[in-house]
């Protein structure tokens, strides 16, 4: 619906079905300054650039149910993890919960800039580091370890 409405204005009518869109909530616009790409609401990182929607890189989301001293033993097991398969370490990586509010090994997304990838660890210790963060309170619960920091 939104492109079809944007591909339907012309030049000058686009901002303004766009501002409209904006403000319906409809699109946000991402506040990096040289990127301003106007995402879906549905997209929870920037599309064009991967910037978080307030124009920040992409950073933690601690679940509550976990104690920070677990994350952040999660973050150095994954530091150690890039470093010792020797892939690019990657700019975060989310996890997901399986059926029983876990967090997954498998499925997790690696975020590099605008790039994301799907990916299985397969490592004991990160199963553990992930195994000690226990389990969700709810299903809403999101767990983004930031690797820059
Ligand atoms: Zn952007």
């Amino acid at each position: 619906m939104i492109k079809k409405a944007l591909r339907a204005a012309d030049e000058q009518q686009e901002e303004v079905v766009r501002a409209v869109f904006r403000a319906a909530g409809l699109l946000w616009q991402c506040k990096g300054r040289d990127c301003r790409f106007d995402n879906t609401a549905a997209q929870e990182l920037c599309e064009r650039c991967g910037r978080q929607r307030n124009g920040r890189r992409v950073t933690d989301q601690v679940p509550p149910s976990a104690h920070p001293d677990d994350f952040e033993n999660l973050r150095a097991e994954l530091k150690e993890y890039f470093a010792h398969v020797g892939r690019d370490l990657p700019d975060a990586v989310t996890f997901q919960l399986d059926f029983h509010k876990r967090w997954r090994t498998d499925d997790a997304t690696l975020h590099f800039g605008s790039r994301a990838e799907v990916y299985d660890f397969e490592d004991p210790d990160v199963d553990l580091a992930l195994s000690d963060l226990g389990r969700a309170d709810d299903r809403g619960e999101t767990l983004r370890v930031a690797l820059y920091r």
